[in-house]
């Protein structure tokens, strides 16, 4: 059952059309960000690594680890920064993260997954199969 549901997910993934770089780069939504009190928050913070097929808490990890703030990823998909930072630098820090850890360098097409071993990580291309090492977090 499993394997077989494996084959037809490979099979879908080799069946999709492959994307032009540049207008799957302005399918990312836009980071909805707003300042409440002292605090940063990304509304659609879940949705945008859904869409990044990227694991929230790496990116959490990252964004935090950049912004040399503390923060907390909500139950609702939310992500609250403790501090205020412009939307400008948020938005910055998600394209490098994006650049870094998303955007295949040979095609760059986003359509990339990851795969983590304890010392490096590997992105693998959906659309044009390059394979691509990485530096952990
Ligand atoms: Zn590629």
């Amino acid at each position: 059952m499993d394997k077989n549901y494996q084959q037809l997910l490979d099979r879908l993934y080799s069946k999709l059309p492959q994307k032009e770089p540049s207008s799957a780069y302005q399918e990312l939504p836009k980071l909805n960000i707003m300042s409440a009190g002292g605090t940063t928050i990304i509304r659609n913070f879940e949705e945008y690594c859904d869409r990044i097929r990227r694991d929230p808490k790496m990116v959490t990890k990252y964004l935090l680890k950049e912004l040399a703030a503390p923060g907390n990823l909500q139950d609702n998909g939310q992500l609250i920064i403790q501090g205020k930072f412009s939307s400008t630098i948020i938005n910055t820090l998600m394209d490098r993260f994006v650049k870094s850890y998303v955007q295949c360098p040979t095609c760059r097409s986003l359509d990339t997954v990851l795969k983590a071993d304890k010392k490096v990580i590997t992105m693998s291309c959906l659309a044009c199969g390059a394979v691509t090492t990485l530096k952990p977090l």
